[in-house]
């Protein structure tokens, strides 16, 4: 299908583009990779008559380190993330997760922030950047404010991000060291996004897990975060009835959209399964 007609505008910078938010409101919208809006005009779910495309903003992409975090740009594409060292060396999980993101020419293009602000509870990051605790930097008419992932999506296609404010970068603490970390996705087949999907960041000593972020990817309106799962893990040696405990309690908060992927009974099974692989795999990398 083609998409209605709309005015294309190509800001350099990102106060032009806020300033173009401010002046068409909600008329417009961003354009990053446009792999999941373009999408949705063509299907007419979105129908912007102005597209502010945040491309050309040469701010907005790339990654760097800044103190003890990893500042990435809210315009890094997928495959950029997969390739930097920084991350690979910082905060691995997401160098290697976005290898389970839809296919080659996707991640050419969709980007880090696109994924983020589009509150698609099907998009990988949006767990993931719980999982690693990482905050939003996100600058609108009156500056920047800088917010937790944890807390951030509230539903179906529904975040904090004001209609005026753009995603400008994700800040993520460098792992500290000894950090286990897995993403664990169960897809139908190659580019498919989550049937159901867990993500795990973890540290023991002497045996004991000492920090434990256990977040869930489409497994309900939005990603969650498996709060009660990690406290059945905390504090304590890992065992089969210790990792069970925490996949009980991991399904216990889906509420997932039944669709061709599955029904919610399997979906929610699949979750539990999907958390007590990913602990078992960051458990086998902490050291
Ligand atoms: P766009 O489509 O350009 O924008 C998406 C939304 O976010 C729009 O509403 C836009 O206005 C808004 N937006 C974008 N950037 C910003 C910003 N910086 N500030 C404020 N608002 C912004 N994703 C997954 O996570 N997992 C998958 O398995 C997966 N599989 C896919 C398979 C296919 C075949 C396709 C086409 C896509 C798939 N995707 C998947 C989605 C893909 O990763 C998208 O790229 C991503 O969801 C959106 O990123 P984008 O850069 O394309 O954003």
């Amino acid at each position: 299908m083609i998409p209605p007609a709309f005015d294309y505008h190509a800001p350099k910078s990102v106060g032009e583009a806020i300033a173009l938010l401010g002046q068409y409101g909600s008329d417009a919208k961003i354009l990053a990779g446009g792999h999941s809006l373009l999408p949705m005009m063509k299907l007419r779910f979105a129908q912007p008559a102005h597209l502010i495309d945040i491309n050309r903003i040469a701010e907005l992409r790339g990654i760097c380190e800044d103190g003890a975090d990893v500042v990435i740009g809210a315009m890094t594409v997928e495959n950029d993330l997969i390739a930097s060292p920084i991350l690979r060396a910082k905060v691995p999980l997401l160098a290697e997760a976005p290898k389970l993101i839809a296919d080659p020419q996707v991640r050419n293009r969709g980007t880090i922030g696109g994924d983020i602000a589009h509150g698609d509870p099907g998009n990988d990051h949006p767990a993931l950047a719980i999982a690693v605790d990482a905050s939003f930097v996100l600058e609108g008419p009156n500056g920047r404010r800088t917010v937790k992932a944890d807390g951030f999506f509230h539903g179906t296609y529904m975040t904090d991000l004001a209609e005026d404010e753009i995603l400008v970068a994700i800040r993520v603490p460098a792992f500290a060291a000894g950090t286990g970390w897995a993403y664990e996705k169960l897809k139908r087949k190659t580019g498919d996004w989550a049937t159901a999907g867990a993500a795990v960041v973890m540290r023991m000593d002497a045996g004991r897990v000492t920090h434990c972020r256990i977040a869930l990817t489409n497994v309900a309106p939005m990603a969650l975060r498996a709060t009660d799962a990690e406290r059945a893990l905390l504090g304590q040696p890992l065992t089969d009835a210790s990792v069970a405990a925490a996949a009980q309690a991991a399904m216990a908060i889906c509420d997932p959209a039944e669709d061709l992927r599955g029904d919610r009974e399997y979906k929610t099974a699949m979750a539990g399964e999907m958390v007590k692989r990913a602990v078992r795999a960051a458990a086998a990398r902490c050291q």
